[in-house]
This record gives C-alpha cells, structure tokens and sequence, in this order.
C-alpha cells in the first residue's frame, strides 16, 4: 500500500479498493495506526480495531462476491452523538460515560450496510452545545492546523480527524452551525442537509426541531457519496421527510441548462446578504469569501445582492428556542433509564438533584436553566412564543431572498478558530459567532462549508452555500465545480 493512502478522499479510496490496489482490511490497519500516532488531538473518544477489521474483511468479501458499492471498505467514524450498538455512546457526556445503546441509529446503520467501515467515535461538545469542542467532559478537541487552537465545534472531532487525515470522512450534526463552522475551522467540506433529509432515529437529541445530521469529508464529491446513503425516509422518526430515495452524487454531476465545461455553473444566481459581510467583519475572512466569490463568477455564477433583514435576531431566537427543546430532551438523564447515578442520596428527589449536578457539565446546566425559564409560565409568552414567530419570519426572509437568486452565501463564521481557552469563560462571545450559521438552522434550510483559502495565522476560512428546501444537489453541484477548478480543499494542515 502506497505510504500517501490516507490522503485520500472517499471517492479515490472507492477507486483503490474497486481496482485491489489495497484491501479494506490493509486501509482499516493503517489509519487505526495512525489513529494511534495523532491522540493529541483528542479526536477520538473510542476505537475498536477488532470490530474494525471484522467490518473490513466483510467488506472485502462483498467486493470479491461482486457486491460493492462506492463506499464498500471506506472508513468512517461518527460523532458520539450518533449511538452504537458496538460501542460506547457518551454524547461528550460524563453522564452517557458507561452507556451502551442496544441499537445503531439509522444513520450509523445505512453506512454500515452500505459498507462503510467504522473505526470508532469521535469527540463532540457536551450534548452537541459548543462551538469550539471545548465543552466536552472528555477533554478539548484540538485543530491540526494549529494545535493551541480550537478545531470549531460542536463536531470538532469529525472535522479535526478528516483535516489530519485520519479519516476520509466522517458524520457529523448541525443544530446551529455544528457541521458547517468546524468544517470552517478545519479547512473541510461539510453539508447539513435540509431537516428531515437524514433520519434523527438514534441521534443524542440536542434540540429536535433544529438537529440535523451530515457528513464532513474532504470534498463536496465525497460528502455527496455520503448523504445518498445516510439520508432517506426513516420511518421511526416523526420529522422524516417522505421523499424517495435521493443520489446526491448524480445530483452534484447534473449539467446546468446553457452551461460549458469552462462555465459549469453558467446562470447560477448567487444571492449575498448584506447582512452576511457587515463592516465590521474580519477583513481576513471577507477576502478569503471573496476569493471564492470569484473564482465561482469565473465559472458562470452571477452575484446579486439580497437581504436577511432578521439575521441579528437569529441570536436570541437560537439561544431560546435550542435551550426550551434541549431543557425538555435532557430531562430523561435522571439517573433512573439511563447512565449515571449518583452513589449517594437520600431519597428520589435528592438522588435526580446529585444526579445532574454530577452528570452534566456547565454549559449544558445554563441551558436547562435557560429554556427551564423561557418555558415557565408568566415568560413563556414573552420568550418562547416570540422566539417562534421571529424564527417563521427568518424562514419567510430565505424565500423572499430565493425569488431573486438560486444559492445564498456568505462566511461561516465571522474570524478563523480561536485560541484553546480564549472564550472558555465567555459563553456570549461564543454565541454571538455563530450569526451566519443560525438563520438557516431556524429556517431548516441546507447549508454547507467549503474551503476557501486560509485567512489570520494561515487558519482556514470557510465559504458558506445555503440552498432552498431540498437544493442540496444545487450546493454539491456549485461546491463541486468550485473544488474542481480551484485547490482550495486540498491543502491540509501541516504535519499531517
Ligand atoms: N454553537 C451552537 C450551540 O452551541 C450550535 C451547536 C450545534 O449546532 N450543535 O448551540
């Protein structure tokens, strides 16, 4: 096996192994052992190389009985939101510490049947509430880019492990940002499809109104490989979206009516808010947006300037309606069902008191206290219920917008990953970076991060792309053309 194999992305590795230039089980070895050699970075939280290579070697055996796909024998690893019947599942949790779910979630599953070959779990904030991954109880996730910085959150494990090549690709969630903004911070690809498209069966519930799953990879090729088979109707999930079974990957290929090969995205209607390049944004992160507006111009796209009047608001309606839904979801931690219990109380009520306060972490007790108070009755009405209005009208603003273009985009975030510690002890400024993520979580929209050039301390910025309702294939096809006409997602961290 060539020594470069772990620089790979999906789609190349699927060629190697189609082609027997390297087994599943060789490619499961190496990146276990390299796995191994990188575990300052904390991406992993568990591996498990027999049940990996069990997996491999069912995967090569697939391919010799003609039974392989395209992902058939490719590695992957998945969030510790997502559970697993072979391994732990903590939710970056010391309350899920010793938990085992008897079941896959359906995510987990469809990559499994489609032959993907799991290594393990990787490391996430507390219940997925972050946005530098240092809100897990299991220890900071560090960015290979530059290891004193924070690798985004709150999926920093998935988009820390594919950035050091680890890993080709990995699953990933979004509830306000948490595909997008470390796959910005990581210098990777990364979609958050439209709510509904992947199923939240098994998914750590977060906020189940917003709470959508994705995969982070290397390009917008592989993450479409990815979403075709992650995605699709679930029955066991209330919010599934009834639609047949979708092949982003063709989607990505399609041709756009009167384009050329020089010109693939000829007609392409790119809307950008202005409230997305505010003056005061990082004169980095603007150029670095603008570079790939170009280069997306000289592949046929026009620009045109849009609105989303509300995107300031999008703020506090994020940081009322996710803490009222996480407040309610997190009441089953009780001590009773699942995971710990505290080893000394003196009755029922004591015991769900020493429970949670062991149990969960500091930013996961200011949220059941925010949303326990948003939803409490005399605020209610003030808060919550206002909350919801704003987020309809957030929607309504996205579709005013898609009459006048066909992809919005904008930064990802508005600086590149911050210094280890820097915010720690400042919840609001943490906040208050995720404006450009928020508007298209509340409206449930598709939304994607793709590389585009590294800006302050040679850190990666990411372009966003959201799409209308469903246009994932319209982000994949635009990514796509951006990723093969520029190198922008091929440049990795250094040492890795
Ligand atoms: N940063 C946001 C939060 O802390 C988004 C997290 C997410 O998408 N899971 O809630």
């Amino acid at each position: 096996m060539s020594g470069a194999l772990h620089h790979h992305g999906v789609a190349a590795l699927g060629r190697q192994l189609a082609a027997g230039a390297v087994s599943a089980v060789e490619l499961a070895q190496a990146l276990i052992a390299r796995i191994g050699a990188h575990a300052e970075l904390g991406a992993f939280l568990a591996v498990d190389p027999e049940l990996a290579i069990a997996q491999a070697r069912a995967a090569d055996q697939k391919r010799a009985n003609g039974e392989a796909g395209a992902l058939t024998g490719v590695p992957v690893a998945h969030k510790d939101i997502f559970v697993t019947r072979s391994l732990p599942s903590t939710a970056g949790s010391k309350m899920l510490s010793d938990y085992h779910s008897p079941f896959d979630a359906t995510v987990v599953q469809r990559l499994s049947d489609a032959g993907m070959v799991t290594l393990g779990k990787l490391n996430c904030d507390e219940f997925a509430m972050g946005s530098a991954n240092e809100n897990s109880a299991y220890g900071p996730v560090r960015n290979p880019w530059d290891t004193t910085r924070v690798p985004g959150g709150s999926s920093g494990g998935s988009a820390a492990a594919v950035s050091a090549r680890l890993l080709p690709a990995a699953t990933g969630t979004d509830t306000g940002g948490s595909i997008r903004q470390p796959a910005a911070f990581s210098g990777v690809t990364g979609i958050k499809p439209t709510y509904g498209v992947c199923s939240r069966y098994g998914m750590i519930a977060f906020a189940s109104s917003l709470d959508q799953a994705g995969p982070i990879a290397r390009s917008a090729e592989d993450c479409a490989l990815l979403l075709s088979a992650m995605s699709g109707f679930d029955e066991r999930d209330a919010t599934s979206a009834q639609r047949p079974p979708q092949d982003f990957h063709a989607q990505m290929l399609q041709s756009r009516e009167g384009s050329s090969a020089s010109r693939p995205l000829q007609g392409l209607r790119i809307g950008l808010p202005r409230e997305f390049f505010p003056e005061a944004l990082a004169a980095d992160v603007n150029g670095a947006v603008r570079a790939a507006l170009a280069e997306l111009e000289k592949l046929g796209a026009t620009l045109v300037d849009v609105s989303l009047p509300r995107t300031e608001l999008s703020i506090p309606v994020y940081y009322i309606i996710a803490p009222a839904e996480a407040s309610s979801n997190l009441s089953r931690f009780d001590g009773v069902k699942f995971g710990h219990r505290a080893k000394q109380y003196t009755d029922l009520l004591d015991m769900y008191k020493k429970t949670r306060a062991e149990g969960f972490g500091p930013e996961v007790k200011r949220r059941i206290m925010i949303g326990t108070y948003v939803l409490s009755h005399g605020y209610y009405d003030a808060y919550y219920l206002q909350a919801q209005k704003l987020r309809r009208m957030i929607a309504d603003d996205f579709q005013a917008c898609f009459e006048h273009c066909d992809v919005i985009a904008g930064p990802v975030a508005p600086s590149v990953a911050w210094k280890l510690g820097e915010q720690a002890n400042d919840p609001v400024a943490a906040y208050l970076a995720d404006i450009f993520t928020l508007p298209a979580s509340l409206a449930g929209l598709p939304g994607m991060s793709v590389p585009s050039g590294t800006g302050a301390h040679g850190m990666p910025v990411g372009l966003q792309l959201v799409g209308n309702y469903f246009a994932e294939g319209t982000l994949l096809h635009a990514a796509h053309a951006l990723q093969q006409a520029t190198d922008f997602h091929l440049h990795g961290p250094k040492g890795y």
